[in-house]
């Protein structure tokens, strides 16, 4: 049983993949309905991840559902209730990020890394995500988000953000250290606030002149274009090296260069994704083991990294350079998205 809250249609537009690689078709489906726990959510507003594209190309070693519909950086409303959920109103503004669920009671779970349950649900690749009108979420597994807050400024952080934000409390960084952020696309262009804003200094590296100049506006203090330069040697000669590296680019060279770059002692954060067809790297295990380096994954963000990565945004903190589009114009953004050519981050909204 269902406590519906306002008249909700029974059908409703969404951006559909129903073959691996090929474009995705806008279609009228079913709108969902919430089973116990869980919420209908009214989508304002969802952000292109980099991921949405891998998971539709199917690059990783597991396919997503099919038919998918991708996308997990969503803001929205409270639609409609299901059975037992007590702690939201109709109408309240919500976020859904990747982690759609996790099982709350295996090891890693109980142990505060719900973001590595075995047993997860992801948005928008094992459950229907939100290019669409409507989706279901768990209410215990979404973000409240203040009324203060642009629903399309925001969607960006809820997987850009949170992940970025996570990424970066675990290279362990402390205020006055240098980190060097591998990618300056949608996660990496939110990267370098976030690392501004807990006082590291940033050195940004891209292969694109204009994503290097946003890392620059937004508070990176150097930059390194990795095409025109030897960047572990550009960073190693400025800087002699830096504490700390995220890598937010898919290609597996950055995550060489990340080791690299780094000052004994140093830690890289592997963030980005190629795909199962670019899955490895060469690095020499001699550095790792002379120079203590340090080399750990990270892998979206719990609930709490959200709460606490939706704050720095609430703040002002942290804002997501955001271009506005419609569902119709999913695949050409897309395309954009292959090629390169998208400075921060697209966000749609269903109409
Ligand atoms: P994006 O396409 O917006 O950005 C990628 C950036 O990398 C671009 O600016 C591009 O110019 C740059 N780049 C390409 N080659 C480079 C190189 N050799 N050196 C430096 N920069 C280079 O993508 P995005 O949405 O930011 O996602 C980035 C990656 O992160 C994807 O693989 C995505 O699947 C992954 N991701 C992982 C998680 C996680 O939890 N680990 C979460 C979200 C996204
Ligand atoms: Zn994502
Ligand atoms: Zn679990």
């Amino acid at each position: 049983m269902t406590d519906q809250l306002r008249p909700i249609p029974t059908i409703m537009r969404a951006a559909v993949a129903r073959t691996l690689g090929q474009p995705l078709v806008i279609e009228d489906v079913p709108v969902p309905t919430p089973g116990p726990g869980e919420i209908l959510i009214e989508v304002i507003a969802c952000g292109i991840c980099h991921s949405d594209l891998h998971a539709v190309d199917g690059d990783w070693g597991t396919p997503p559902m099919m038919p998918l519909i991708p996308g997990h950086e969503v803001a929205g409303r409270v639609a409609a209730m299901g059975d037992g959920v007590t702690d939201l109103q109709p109408g309240q503004l919500v976020g859904v990020p990747w982690m759609f669920w996790s099982c709350g009671t295996c090891e890693w779970c109980l142990a505060g890394m719900e973001t590595i349950c075995p047993s997860t649900e992801s948005t928008g690749f094992s459950k229907a995500g939100g290019y669409a009108e409507y989706l279901v979420a768990p209410a215990a597994f979404v973000a409240t988000l203040p009324e203060s807050v642009d629903p399309i400024a925001i969607a960006p952080v809820l997987c850009a953000g949170v992940t970025t934000y996570r990424g970066l409390k675990r290279t362990g960084l402390r205020p006055g250290q240098w980190l060097a952020v591998l990618g300056v696309g949608g996660l990496g262009h939110i990267a370098v606030q976030y690392a501004t804003a807990m006082g590291l200094r940033v050195v940004a590296l891209d292969v694109d002149d204009e994503k290097l100049a946003l890392a620059t506006s937004l508070g990176a203090e150097r930059v390194v274009n990795s095409r025109a330069a030897d960047p572990v040697a550009a960073v190693r000669d400025q800087l002699g090296g830096t504490h700390g590296s995220l890598v937010t680019a898919a290609a597996p060279i950055a995550f060489e260069q990340a080791v690299g770059l780094l000052r004994p002692g140093g830690t890289a954060v592997y963030i980005g994704l190629p795909g199962h067809a670019r899955d490895t790297i060469n690095t020499s295990i001699s550095r790792l083991v002379e120079s203590e380096i340090t080399v750990r994954g990270s892998n979206v963000g719990t609930r709490l990294d959200l709460q606490e990565a939706v704050d720095f945004a609430v703040r002002g903190r942290v804002a997501a350079t955001v271009r506005q589009v419609t569902l119709d114009d999913v695949n050409d953004v897309f395309a954009d998205m292959r090629s390169g050519r998208i400075v921060g981050r697209v966000v749609l909204t269903p109409r």
